[in-house]
C-alpha cells in the first residue's frame, strides 16, 4: 500500500531529473521513504504528474538527436569515468542503500558492485556494438549490418536491488546511443538518485538520462507513451505481465524479468557442510528478498536427514539492522511486506506443513519497530500449499523431499516459475543431466545464486520472463538497437553490365 500524504516540507524531497536538472515535482501525491529497521522517514518521493512524464520523455527525445551520433569513444569514456566514481563512492552508496532498503552493509556493497560490473561492461561498448559484413554476396556486392540505437528507452525497477537493477538498464541503453527515462522503485529511490547524480558527474549530457518517480499511473504513462521505443522492466510477475502486454500493445520492444520460486536440489553425495552453508546463505540472505533467493530446497533420498543441521545453521544467523556489524538478516522492506510474510507462515502451519523454525517476531533490541522476520523453515511441504505455490519474498525456506533427481527435475519443471535453480552434487553426470533437462533460466551447479556476470545476460524461463532478450550483456545490445542491413554495390568497373533485371537476384 502506498502511504500517500500531503506535500512534504520537513524532510528532504526526492527530485525528478528532467533535461539535466534535478527539479521538485509539482505533484500533490507523495510517499514517505522509510528506514525499515527504525521507521524513520528519510525523504519523501513524489508521484510525478502526467506533464512531468511528458517533459522527461520530450527531453530524452530532444537529446537523442545529438546523442545517437556521438562517437563510440566519447560514450565509452563516460562509463570509464562513471565506474571510477562509483568505486570512489562505494561506502556512501552502500550506507544510503542500507538505510532505505534494510539489507546489510556488505550486501549493499554487493548490490552496488554487481551494477558496477555492468558499467564496466558498458565502457567496452566499442567492442560490443559491432555489425557484421559479408564481402561479395553477389558480383561486386557487399552486405553489412549497423546496430543503431532505438531512441528513447525506459526502465522500471523493483525495490530489492535499487543499485544493481537501475545499473542493469541505463548504462547499456545509453552506451548504445539511446536516451533514457528511469522510473525507480518508489520504496527506495535514494541510492538510485545518488547513482544518477554520479552518472551526470561522469559526463552524461543533459537530457540523455531522465528520472521520474511514481507507481501505477507513471508506469502506465511510460507503457503508452508514443515517443518511448523500448521498456525494460524488473519486478513482480503480476506487474511485469501487465507492463509487457500494455507496452507491447503500444508497439514497443519490451523485456520483463519477473517473479521466482527458485529450487535448490540436494543430492546425498553433495559436500554436506558447503551445501548447508550455501542453502542457509541463499535462503536467508537479504531477508529472502532476492529474485534469485533459494527459497525452496528439494532434498533427494538420504539428504532428507540433513534438516536438523540446516535448522541449526539458520539459528546461528543474526537478525538485526543492516547498519549493525555482524548482521546476517536485516528487516523486510515494509510493514506490509512483514505482514505478508507472517501471513504465509500462518498459512503454512494451517495447511499442514511442519514448522521446523519459526522466525516470527524476533527480538531485536534497539530496533523494536523494525520490519523483522527471522529465518523460518518448513518441511513436509507439497505443491498445493500456498507457501510452495506462491513467491513469499521473505526469509522462509520451504523443504520438499524427492526420491530421485528425475523426480526433482519433474517437480521444478511443473512449477510455473523458471528464474533460477541450483543442484548440489559431486556427480558430473547428474549435473549434466540437470543442466540439460531443467527448464530454468539461471542454473547453478554447487553455486546457490548463479547470477551471470555481464559477459553473459540475465535470463529466465516461463512465468519469470516475458520478451526474448535479457537485460545487460550481449543480449541487451540487441535489445537496445535496431539492426539495419545495408546491401551495397559501387560501379567502379565498366566491365560489369548489370542491365535491367526484373528477377529477384542481385
Ligand atoms: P513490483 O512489481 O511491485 O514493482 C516493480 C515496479 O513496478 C516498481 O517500480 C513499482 O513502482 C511498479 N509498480 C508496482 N505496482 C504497479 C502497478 N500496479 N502497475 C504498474 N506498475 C507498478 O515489484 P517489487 O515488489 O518492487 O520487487 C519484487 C519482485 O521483483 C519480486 O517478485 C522479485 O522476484 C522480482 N524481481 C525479479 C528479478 C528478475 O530479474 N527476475 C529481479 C529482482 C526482482
Amino acid at each position: 500500500m502506498n502511504k500517500l500524504s500531503g506535500v512534504a516540507t520537513e524532510v528532504a524531497s526526492v527530485k525528478l531529473l528532467i533535461g539535466g536538472a534535478f527539479v521538485e515535482s509539482t505533484s500533490t501525491q507523495w510517499r514517505d521513504v522509510v528506514n525499515p529497521a527504525t521507521q524513520d522517514v528519510l525523504a519523501r518521493v513524489p508521484f510525478a504528474t502526467a506533464n512531468e512524464v511528458d517533459a522527461a520523455v520530450a527531453s530524452a527525445k530532444e537529446a537523442f538527436r545529438t546523442w545517437r551520433k556521438t562517437p563510440i569513444g566519447v560514450r565509452a569514456r563516460i562509463f570509464l569515468k562513471y565506474q571510477q566514481l562509483i568505486r570512489e563512492h562505494m561506502g556512501e552508496l552502500a550506507s544510503i542503500l542500507t538505510a532505505e532498503q534494510g539489507k546489510t552493509l556488505p550486501d549493499a556493497e554487493g548490490d552496488v558492485f554487481r551494477g558496477l560490473e555492468v558499467v564496466e561492461h558498458a565502457a567496452g561498448i566499442g567492442n560490443l556494438q559491432l555489425g557484421e559484413l559479408a564481402n561479395n554476396v553477389a558480383g561486386g556486392v557487399d552486405t553489412y549490418t549497423l546496430l543503431q540505437p532505438l531512441g528513447v528507452c525506459a526502465g522500471i525497477t523493483p525495490f530489492n536491488f535499487p543499485a544493481m537493477i537501475p545499473l542493469w538498464m541505463f548504462p547499456m541503453a545509453i552506451a548504445t546511443g539511446n536516451t533514457f527515462v528511469l522510473k525507480p522503485s518508489e520504496q527506495d529511490p535514494m541510492v538510485t538518485m545518488r547513482l544518477v547524480e554520479l552518472a551526470l558527474e561522469a559526463g552524461i549530457p543533459k537530457g540523455v538520462l531522465n528520472v521520474v518517480h511514481g507507481g501505477e499511473e507513471v508506469v502506465n504513462a511510460i507503457c503508452d507513451h508514443p515517443d518511448i521505443k523500448a521498456v525494460s522492466f524488473v519486478g513482480s510477475t503480476k506487474v511485469g505481465t501487465h507492463v509487457y502486454h500494455r507496452a507491447s500493445q503500444a508497439g514497443k520492444r519490451v523485456q520483463c524479468m519477473m517473479g521466482a520460486k527458485n529450487h535448490a536440489v540436494v543430492l546425498p553425495d553433495a559436500n554436506r557442510e558447503q551445501t548447508l552453508n550455501a542453502l542457509a546463505g541463499a535462503a536467508f540472505g537479504a531477508a529472502g528478498q532476492r529474485c534469485m533467493a533459494a527459497s525452496t530446497a528439494v532434498l533427494v533420498g538420504e539428504a532428507r536427514s540433513w534438516i536438523p543441521e540446516l535448522v541449526a545453521k539458520a539459528k546461528t544467523l543474526r537478525v538485526n539492522a543492516g547498519s549493525e556489524s555482524g548482521t546476517d538478516v536485516g528487516p523486510l522492506i515494509s510493514r506490509a511486506a512483514r505482514e505478508r510474510v507472517e501471513g504465509y507462515i500462518a498459512s503454512g502451519v494451517q495447511q499442514g506443513a511442519i514448522l521446523e523454525l519459526d522466525g516470527r517476531s524476533p527480538n531485536v533490541p534497539g530496533y523494536e519497530s523494525g520490519n523483522f522476520v527471522g529465518p523460518t523453515i518448513f518441511s513436509g511441504v507439497k505443491p498445493g500449499m500456498r507457501i510452495y505455490d506462491e513467491e513469499i519474498f521473505g526469509p522462509v525456506l520451504v523443504i520438499l523431499g524427492a526420491d530421485s533427481l528425475d523426480e526433482a527435475i519433474e517437480l521444478i519443471n511443473a512449477n510455473p516459475n523458471g528464474n533460477g535453480t541450483a543442484l548440489f552434487t559431486q556427480s558430473g553426470a547428474a549435473a549434466r543431466r540437470f543442466q540439460e533437462d531443467i527448464d530454468v533460466g539461471q542454473v547453478g551447479i554447487n553455486v546457490p545464486i548463479p547470477v551471470p556476470v555481464p559477459l553473459f545476460s540475465f535470463t529466465g524461463s516461463r512465468a519469470s520472463k516475458l520478451g526474448d532478450l535479457g537485460p545487460y550483456g550481449k543480449q541487451v545490445v540487441l535489445f537496445y538497437t535496431q539492426t539495419k542491413t545495408v546491401t551495397q554495390r559501387w560501379f567502379d568497373d565498366d566491365t560489369l553490365h548489370v542491365g535491367v533485371n526484373t528477377t529477384i537476384s542481385l
